[in-house]
């Protein structure tokens, strides 16, 4: 039987509050937790195998069942101390799963994505530079039917919606951002009910404008984006990891989140921006790639016909796009 939006919505809700709360617990240790270093020398944690895990086994009843998700269990079949404290991990939520259970789940992450159906696509934990560094980390999830994202959570442990939507530290529990296509976006404390529509602000090019970009200079050309804001009456930056970036303009909180290509041949994950973005334009705010194209999530598991991410508050996201243009940084 398939499901309606709303029971999607509300199934991965549950699984995300649920997630959120599991790596926060971590977070609060995290002096136990060690990085492991991946092929492409990216960290990666057992927060990020146990919450693919949980997603995994919380959604594989549901009528979506294909995710795309960052990672797989290939290293942890070879690596029996990371497997079994994931394991442990993953039956704090789901007691009595096994092991062969917690790999397949990992696993179910493969699918290839493109332009037909519905899949999930999952980032456990997005910016686990900031995750191990005490600062922003998101789990991510969309829903992509026929290319198009159709329903974006972020669970922000570190980052409070009331209390500090700018980005910096928060203590746990965090909040949780929801979008829907074409019925807005909403952000809340975990635990409470109160639900508040996100908006973000209303800018005109008198103000100064606040912007948002990776912590990593790796991820992002900061030196590009000091160039662009220079047209702008004032300026004001901050540096966050991973998708909190979008929940913070959505917010209100910046008006401008910039994500500038620092190496030529770079492909954006599908699953670095799928739940973000939908949060950041259901919230009022435009997203394109830096020469204003939609970004395109029927192409795989990358957006192969993007370059970087402009999302901005609609009165400066043409202006950003001339600046990229006239300086030639697209
Ligand atoms: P952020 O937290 O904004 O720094 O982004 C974290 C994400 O950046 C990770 O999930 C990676 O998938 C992604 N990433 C890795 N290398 C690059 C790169 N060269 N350019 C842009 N993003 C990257
Ligand atoms: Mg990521």
């Amino acid at each position: 039987m398939s499901l309606s939006i709303e029971e999607l919505a509300s199934t991965a809700t549950e699984v995300i509050e649920t997630a959120s709360l599991v790596v926060a617990g971590l977070a609060a240790e995290k002096e136990r937790i060690s990085a492991v270093v991946k092929d492409d020398r990216s960290p990666v944690t057992v927060a990020d195998y146990s919450v693919q895990a949980i997603v995994g086994l919380h959604l594989r009843d549901c009528s979506v069942r294909s995710m795309v998700g960052e990672e797989d269990a290939e290293r942890l079949r070879e690596d029996p101390a990371l497997r079994s404290e994931v394991v442990a991990t993953t039956r704090r939520v789901v007691p009595g799963v096994s092991e062969d259970e917690v790999l397949e789940s990992i696993d179910s992450g493969c699918h290839e994505g493109g332009a037909h159906g519905s899949f999930w696509t999952l980032d456990p934990i997005d910016g686990t530079k900031g995750f191990l560094r005490g600062g922003q980390f998101a789990i991510a999830l969309g829903l992509i039917s026929d290319g198009v994202v159709e329903l974006g959570l972020l669970g922000l442990p570190h980052w409070g919606l009331i209390e500090d939507p700018s980005g910096g530290s928060v203590r746990p529990p965090g909040s949780v951002c929801l979008a829907i296509r074409g019925r807005g976006a909403e952000g809340w404390v975990i635990g409470s009910s109160d639900r508040r529509p996100l908006r973000v602000a209303d800018w005109t090019a008198e103000h100064p404008i606040r912007t948002c970009e990776s912590v990593e200079s790796g991820h992002t050309s900061h030196d590009a984006s000091a160039r662009i804001v220079e047209v702008f009456s004032g300026h004001r930056a901050v540096r966050l990891d991973s998708q909190a970036k979008y929940a913070v303009v959505g917010s209100g909180a910046a008006d401008a989140y910039l994500r500038l290509p620092t190496r030529p041949g770079y492909v954006e994950r599908i699953w670095d921006h799928a739940a973000g973005s939908l949060v950041a334009a259901e919230a009022g705010a435009l997203v394109s790639d830096v020469r204003g194209r939609d970004l395109d999530f029927s192409r795989g598991r990358g957006l192969e016909d993007n370059r970087g991410v402009v999302c901005a508050v609609p009165a400066a996201h043409p202006l950003i796009i001339d600046r990229i243009r006239e300086l030639e940084l697209g």
